[in-house]
């Protein structure tokens, strides 16, 4: 059904992507800009096309140069990936009306769930437990009487958030008129839109998410939860699968909750429900209409490839498990190997002198950098995912903390310090953790 797919994205993602095709027999078209050339992922497509100059919005997120390059290779797929035009619903249906197939959701779908409010109202019309909050807006005239229903501390959110940004929390009603007021500015700069509500604010959770699948025909599975509680500024560092929190009766129940609700809602692809979690209870935060960063920890624990089942979804021929098969072996971790100052986390693009990555059992690299790699400072810093699997979660850790001492990358500063701190310590060596533990973590530690 599918004959080439055009990856639409750069990175480990890309690669991600061609690996899957590659395994599917389905030809390839990588895209990039200037600045990447010298990228892996342009090295192993069957093709490649130059869409522009760095700057992504003149490259990776320029449709038009995106469709041209589909018309030039005969492409009749694409695949977003995450970030750029992963979930921009306009992109979807300019594909649709060029008879090129999305491997994605439906334009609708990326919409609904792209708006928080009316994500967070279609979750509850499903039956997924969602934070307490505001029915819709909030305006500054009403938020008080809001606030008081709902009880302090609340958060104010933006509808058209993202990346955390137009966030603000209010602890008592002083301070409620300036933090309505500063979200509303932020998210007016941000997403030009200023539309903001409400959410009980809830002190110590955990971020627990749960992985999808559909087939755009009622059936959907899930495949587990993932834990990414160890954030820094809302960005996820580290995840595991399973949740050193939940236990099997929790897992199904929540897992089912979700395969349940994408059935309603004749979902199709891969997506992510994401849940704050705290004393036993889950709240729907928002669901992501893409592959997520972290999917290798699950396709880990469950032996199924996300990637390929995107495509067969797409391509009309369903999906290749049902749930019943769906079996969770051992543990996984996911470090997101970054190319910044493991301190400071300022940005260090540069030329990669010498990359060794790890191997042995249990171990997966997705990575595009090599030796004489030049990172350029126009993307995210993410140069590579390292992915450790064992039959328990000690055993993970074990081979993690042997793994991190094998990995090399010179001639730039990465991340991977921090992870070798990370699996010595006590609280993670515990499982506990919770959504603000890396950040008091790296204030205790900081000179
Ligand atoms: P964004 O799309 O901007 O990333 P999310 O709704 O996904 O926004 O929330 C991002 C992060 O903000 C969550 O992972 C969590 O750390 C925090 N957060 C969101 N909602 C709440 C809440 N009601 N209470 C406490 N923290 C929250």
């Amino acid at each position: 059904m599918i004959s080439k797919i055009l990856i639409a994205n750069r990175g480990e993602i890309a690669l991600r992507v061609l690996r899957a095709c590659k395994e599917l027999g389905i030809p390839t078209v990588a895209v990039h800009s200037t600045a990447d050339s010298d990228a892996m992922h342009v090295r192993l497509a069957d093709e490649s096309v130059c869409i522009g100059p760095p700057p992504s919005r003149e490259s990776y997120l320029n449709i038009h140069q995106i469709v041209a390059a589909c018309e030039i290779t005969g492409a009749d797929a694409v695949h977003p990936g995450y970030g750029f035009l992963s979930e921009n619903a306009k992109f979807a249906d300019i594909l649709d009306a060029h008879g090129i197939t999305f491997i994605g959701p439906t334009a609708e779908h990326i919409r609904i769930m792209g708006d928080k409010i009316t994500a967070k109202q279609t979750a509850q019309e499903l039956g997924i437990p969602v934070v307490p909050g505001s029915d819709g807006e909030v305006k500054p005239e009403n938020a008080l009487e809001v606030a008081r229903k709902i009880g302090f501390p609340v958060l104010i959110k933006a509808t058209a958030g993202g990346g955390g940004r137009g966030m603000k929390v209010a602890k008592t009603e002083e301070e409620l008129e300036e933090a309505v007021s500063t979200a509303r500015s932020e998210a007016l700069a941000a997403f030009g839109n200023d539309a903001v509500y409400m959410e009980k604010y809830l002190g110590k959770p955990r971020h627990i998410e749960i992985q999808v699948v559909g087939d755009g025909e009622g059936n959907a599975i899930h495949l587990g939860e993932r834990d990414c509680s160890l954030q820094r500024r809302h960005q996820k560092v580290w995840e595991e699968a399973n949740s050193p929190a939940l236990n099997v009766e929790q897992r199904m129940k929540i897992g089912q909750i979700c395969a349940d609700a994408m059935k309603k809602l004749k979902y199709r692809g891969a997506g992510t429900v994401e849940f704050l979690y705290e004393n036993g209870e889950f709240y729907f935060i928002e669901m992501n209409t893409r592959l997520q960063v972290e999917h290798p920890i699950t396709e880990a624990i469950t032996g199924i490839d996300l990637v390929h089942e995107q495509i067969r979804v797409a391509s009309g021929g369903g999906l290749s498990v049902k749930q019943e098969d769906i079996t969770f072996e051992g543990h996984a971790i996911e470090c997101r190997i970054n190319a910044e100052d493991p301190r400071t986390f300022v940005p260090s693009p540069g030329t990669i002198t010498h990359f060794h990555a790890p191997g042995g059992l249990g171990v997966r690299v997705d990575s595009g950098a090599y030796a004489g790699y030049k990172i350029p400072p126009y993307y995210d810093s993410l140069i590579g995912k390292l992915i450790v699997h064992g039959r328990t979660r000690v055993e993970c850790m074990m081979r993690l903390r042997r793994v991190l001492d094998e990995f090399v990358v010179d001639g730039i500063k990465t991340t991977l310090p921090l992870f070798q701190d990370l699996v010595a310590n006590q609280d993670i060596a515990n499982g506990e953790y919770d959504i603000h533990w890396l950040e008091n973590y790296l204030a205790k530690t900081s000179v």
